[in-house]
């Protein structure tokens, strides 16, 4: 028997054909590296949160978790206010988990699903994976919603990524809200506060106006939780009613569950460390500004870096970087990207490190 012949004749057409996302490098265990390509939050989760973690180790790991995680979901709605519910929240494995559940529950094979580019990488592929047409408008120079563009594509579904990845930009919040408003009767808008709380304000006070709007969040950012996979999502009670018959059965982990509940108990323990963030996000587009690098403000935990004229090119910044110890992301596929660096905002001292690399650097070349 041909064993490729039959894998290409067992395997749907859609997946035969993509060529599967590719996530940032992570490193090897024990390989020093200082690691600034994959938006990690570079300080640990606070101390209850690990504790709470610590005390759901226990004989209870034999039992199944909560399947819709309703106590989280409390702690969220009184935490996060807004006239929220537990029934308008709902949880995933990661926030790729609620995108892929949003897809299963909005897209049939064939429908259009829209967002602006450049954006998310992975949103393409999850639409691919589930038979949808994925379909995107470039940004407004000045960074606002393509409305016309994105209308004119008759979407069933329209991500917009907030502040946007890779770029840092936040869209006006009276945009989101004018497209949910313009798609009311046809499509749903998923705004993915991945990096929302680093942001200076966020769409949950958009929710109750607009029943098209689902907003998602992560813990993996701001919540110091990327090895714990949470992912938190907001919308209309209806539509989260849908999604749950969607959800894998147990799709969050008994200790995922209490470290959650625990960051939202908690919650006044990561101001400072986002503030830490932020301040270090200003001081490394000032250094790099100064050092030739084009930067937009950004209002993620990373930055995007235009690389000096004339000097090395982005993917020689990259292996450059890489042999001196440090991981940066660099986006080679996307042609619009390829002069551009992504760089997560790491610790002072490794910001610092950075910097003197790239002073070493450009010294070489
Ligand atoms: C990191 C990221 C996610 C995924 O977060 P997880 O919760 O780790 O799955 C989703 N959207 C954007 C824009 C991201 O950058």
């Amino acid at each position: 028997m041909d064993h490729d012949m039959s894998v290409q004749q067992w395997v749907r057409p859609e997946i035969l054909a993509m060529a599967g996302y590719t996530p940032g490098e992570q490193p090897k265990p024990g390989e020093q590296v200082i690691k600034l390509n994959t938006n990690e939050n570079p300080y640990g989760p606070p101390e209850a949160v690990k504790q709470a973690m610590h005390a759901a180790i226990h004989d209870n790991l034999r039992r199944y978790p909560s399947p819709d995680g309703y106590g989280v979901r409390e702690a969220a709605a009184r935490v996060l206010g807004h006239g929220l519910t537990p029934e308008q929240i709902i949880l995933g494995n990661g926030s790729d988990d609620l995108l892929t559940m949003l897809l299963r529950t909005f897209i049939d094979p064939g429908q259009v699903v829209a967002s602006m580019e450049p954006t998310y990488t992975l949103y393409e592929a999850l639409v691919t994976i589930q038979g949808g047409c994925y379909r995107s408008v470039p940004w407004q120079p000045d960074g606002g919603l393509p409305l016309e563009g994105l209308v004119a594509l008759q979407p069933k579904l329209i991500f917009v990524t907030r502040p946007n990845a890779p770029t840092g930009h936040v869209v006006p919040l009276e945009q989101v809200a004018a497209l949910c408003q313009a798609v009311a009767q046809s499509a749903v808008v998923v705004l993915d506060e991945a990096y929302g709380d680093f942001a200076e304000d966020h769409g949950l006070p958009l929710l109750a106006a607009h029943p098209n709007l689902i907003i998602t969040r992560s813990a993996s950012k701001s919540l110091s939780l990327a090895g714990m996979r949470i992912g938190i999502g907001f919308m209309h009670a209806d539509v989260a009613l849908q999604m749950h018959k969607v959800r894998d059965s147990y799709n969050v982990d008994r200790v995922a569950q209490a470290a959650l509940l625990a960051a939202y108990e908690n919650w006044s323990d990561y101001a400072p460390l986002i503030a830490r963030i932020k301040q270090q996000r200003q001081w490394t587009t000032t250094q790099l500004r100064k050092r030739g690098f084009e930067v937009k403000d950004s209002y993620g935990n990373f930055v995007l870096a235009r690389v000096p004229q004339g000097g090395l090119d982005g993917l020689q910044w990259l292996e450059s970087l890489k042999k001196r110890g440090i991981l940066i992301r660099y986006f080679g596929s996307i042609p619009q990207l390829s002069e551009f660096l992504r760089i997560t905002i790491g610790t002072e001292e490794e910001m610092a490190l950075l910097m003197t690399a790239i002073d070493e650097i450009m010294k070489v070349a």
